[in-house]
């Protein structure tokens, strides 16, 4: 896609922690973008307050929930709203969108990113869950031009980066780095206790409740591991997880003769969400830059698989594929719910992807609405796993 003119994006999500930092980064560059549309599960005040600053024509509320809530009264009075999931879709389809940033959470953002790559538009992907789910549905529909699915994830934007002027068939493996999260250096028994709150801190990244979770647990870089299988094409035992405590560097290719790219910088997750709209350009840094001698070390470690079983779970249903990543995530979001509500404890997580991984078959993916059933099927054995766990 070529644009002479602003590009036109519209944000799902825009209440969330990447929505938010993407209205940033199209504050900063308003020259180069115009928000069409936004969406909101429910957040009626704070959506409204972004479509009145951004001069937003369309806006959808995910959650019927709203439809009553007194507030709307308060909407740009050129403005369509629309409520309920169909109402995202809507706001993909709007023939003015040529960009969709999916800043949705879970598998909940699948059929938006489905959508929006069947209609040819460019879709700038946060919502890992939709490639981890549906990675074999939307990755032909990119026809593999690698334009049309830009990577707003900071490892993977990494990776886009260093892969730039290269050969595909030259990449030896990739480096998919992790901070280690809240709880790197501790045992499986030193976990049992952990409280939402203590999870809930991340020493490097600010972000929603449900990847806070999957990063303490670990299970987010295997999600990103499904993720990188599927967006760069390789097989998933060319991928090789690596902690990098401070986060400077956010993942590294590493070529057939040796060489190794990295890619370093901020730990802002608005460089990545800028590169994904500014691609394929690059614009003044939203960010503070770096400062080497401040980093002044960079640490490598193996991840933990004894007291993080869940990302060997993760990992286990990314190399079996088909089907069962779909069973696996849906398991997942269900346990970092409860956890959430403090119905279970922190490793009990672990305990319900497993048991998901175990109990669900590998089947081969052919079409949204099989995920769909596969999804709520693993929702419901969960939940049952977790009336027993919790007996
Ligand atoms: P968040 O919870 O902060 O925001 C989620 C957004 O989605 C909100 O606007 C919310 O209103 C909306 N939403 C929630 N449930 C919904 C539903 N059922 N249907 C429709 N909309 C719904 O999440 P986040 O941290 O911004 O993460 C968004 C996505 O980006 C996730 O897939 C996450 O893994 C990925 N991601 C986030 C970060 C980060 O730094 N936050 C980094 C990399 C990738
Ligand atoms: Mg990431």
């Amino acid at each position: 896609m070529i644009f002479d003119k602003k590009k036109r994006i519209a944000i799902l999500g825009a209440t969330g922690s990447i929505g938010r930092q993407t209205l940033d980064v199209v504050r900063q560059h308003a020259d180069e973008i115009e928000i069409v549309a936004l969406s909101a599960h429910s957040s009626v005040r704070e959506l409204i307050m972004a479509a009145h600053e951004f001069h937003v024509d369309h806006i959808a509320f995910s959650s019927k929930d709203v439809k009553d809530n007194p507030g709307l009264m308060d909407m740009p009075s050129h403005a369509t709203v629309g409520i309920g999931h169909e109402a995202l879709l809507d706001i993909v389809h709007l023939p003015e969108v040529d960009i969709v940033v999916n800043a949705l959470v879970g598998a909940a953002g699948l059929r938006a990113s489905y959508e929006t790559l069947k209609l040819g538009k460019v879709l700038a992907l946060a919502n890992k869950e939709s490639l981890v789910v549906g990675g074999d549905i939307l990755m032909p529909l990119t026809g593999g031009l690698k334009e049309l699915l830009l990577p707003v994830d900071s490892e993977h934007s990494a990776i886009f980066q260093c892969l730039e002027g290269e050969d595909h068939f030259d990449i030896y493996r990739i480096w998919l780095t992790a901070s280690g999260g809240p709880f790197f250096g501790k045992k499986f028994e030193e976990l049992e206790d952990i409280t939402p709150m203590d999870a809930l801190a991340h020493p490097n990244w600010s972000m929603g409740n449900k990847i806070s979770i999957d990063s303490a647990t670990l299970v987010n870089k295997g999600l990103e591991a499904i993720e990188a299988k599927h967006l760069f094409n390789i097989d998933f035992e060319q991928i090789k997880i690596v902690i990098q405590r401070q986060s400077a560097i956010h993942s590294m290719v590493e070529f057939q003769d040796g060489s190794i790219k990295a890619h370093l910088g901020a730990t802002d997750m608005r460089i990545p969400i800028q590169y994904a709209l500014s691609y394929p350009n690059r614009w003044e840094t939203p960010a503070e830059r770096v400062d080497f001698a401040q980093i002044a070390h960079l640490d490598f470690y193996d991840p933990d698989y004894q007291a993080f079983p869940a990302l060997s779970a993760v990992l286990e249903a990314g190399k079996k594929g088909g089907t069962l990543p779909a069973a696996m995530n849906a398991a997942n979001e269900v346990a970092v719910n409860y956890f959430l509500k403090t119905q279970i404890g922190f490793n009990d997580i672990a305990r319900v992807v497993t048991h998901a991984v175990e109990h669900n078959s590998a089947d081969t993916v052919e079409s949204i609405d099989q995920l769909e059933a596969v999804d709520k099927a693993a929702r419901l054995q969960a939940q049952e796993f977790i009336r027993k766990l919790m007996r």
